[in-house]
């Protein structure tokens, strides 16, 4: 199961007791996944289409909590792409227009004709409607990406108008999404990991809210572990490096005249450096004999360094 699937299966379940918050999330749900169906002399018929077999019992119960539906709606399954299947809940006439009503989505126009609106500022006026209504909006179009990955949640809408007004239902509720436009289609869209938190939150899907602050902390801690590995390993590296040189450059002193023509304390520390060319400074004073601090094997390292550069290469002995 995907998150965002995850996410939807707890959404369902919520309970829907206060009928303000049911009709507004069902206006969400009108806005992001119905359709009009104008055929024959009967009138038009809502219809609401989803892949999500969840999602349209949940519409079912919404639609019998508002008392509008009197007729048994009818069940349509399409069959999409191999196994994936579209359902679709077709109501009557009556029913139609009775919801439409209720959700604040039905107008006149001048000569009396009947048309679909948006549905009005009444329906999310309240900030409890406005929690059910993002709720409904993300159960028809919403995304929200595993947050083991990238953080990414959004909402695909018919339009960019409908994606301004979502957007502005969030604004109310302190979340504020950025729009984009996708093929003609409105995007509304989330990126940070605080937001995606409060989205979850705002939606009350808790466990969602659970899985997903585990699975950000967890990612907190593997990227601090990583920095840190990366930071030994900078220091290591650059350790490498400088062995490395200081290696090539006895090497090239003991080719070119031998390390018994050294001075016998560089002697020994060239000896010592061929011998472990993986260790700090710090760590070959302390194997000299004497030991020497830090900055004596550096300047004897350093003295060591400048012989070999002093040395042209036609000294290198064949
Ligand atoms: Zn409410």
């Amino acid at each position: 199961m995907s998150f965002t699937q995850e996410v939807k299966a707890e959404l369902v379940g919520i309970p829907q007791d206060r009928e303000c918050c049911a009709r507004a999330e069902l206006a969400a749900l009108t806005r992001g996944a119905s359709f009009l169906n104008v055929s024959g002399g009967r009138g038009f018929s809502l219809r609401y289409r989803t892949e999500n077999p969840a999602v349209l019992r949940r519409i079912l119960v919404l639609l019998k909590a508002g008392g509008a539906i009197e007729d048994k709606p009818r069940l349509l399954v399409q069959r999409r792409f191999g196994s994936r299947r579209l359902y679709i809940l077709a109501l009557s006439h009556a029913d139609s227009r009775r919801a439409l009503k209720d959700q604040g989505m039905l107008a006149e126009d001048e000569q009396g004709e009947e048309m679909f609106r948006p549905p009005s500022r009444q329906v999310t006026r309240r900030s409890c409607c406005r929690r059910a209504y993002v709720r409904g909006a993300f159960l028809a179009s919403g995304f929200i990406a595993d947050p083991r990955g990238r953080y990414h949640a959004e909402w695909v809408l018919p339009d960019e108008a409908q994606a301004r007004h979502l957007q502005r239902v969030l604004g109310h509720l302190g979340l504020m999404g950025r729009v984009s436009q996708r093929r003609g289609q409105g995007v509304l869209y989330l990126k940070e990991g605080d937001e995606l938190s409060e989205l979850l939150k705002l939606m009350e899907a808790f466990r969602a809210v659970m899985s997903f602050e585990n699975q950000r902390a967890e990612k907190s801690l593997k990227a601090h572990a990583i920095r840190a590995f990366n930071c030994d390993q900078g220091n290591l590296g650059r350790q490498l490096a400088a062995g490395s040189l200081q290696t090539a450059a006895i090497e090239k002193i003991s080719l070119a005249r031998g390390l018994g023509s050294l001075p016998r304390a560089l002697e020994n520390l060239a000896r010592l450096r061929l011998a472990r060319p993986e260790a700090s400074l710090e760590e070959l004073g302390k194997m000299l004999i004497p030991p020497l601090g830090k900055s004596g094997v550096q300047h004897r390292m350093r003295r060591l360094v400048q012989l070999a550069e002093d040395m042209g290469d036609e000294d290198v002995r064949e």
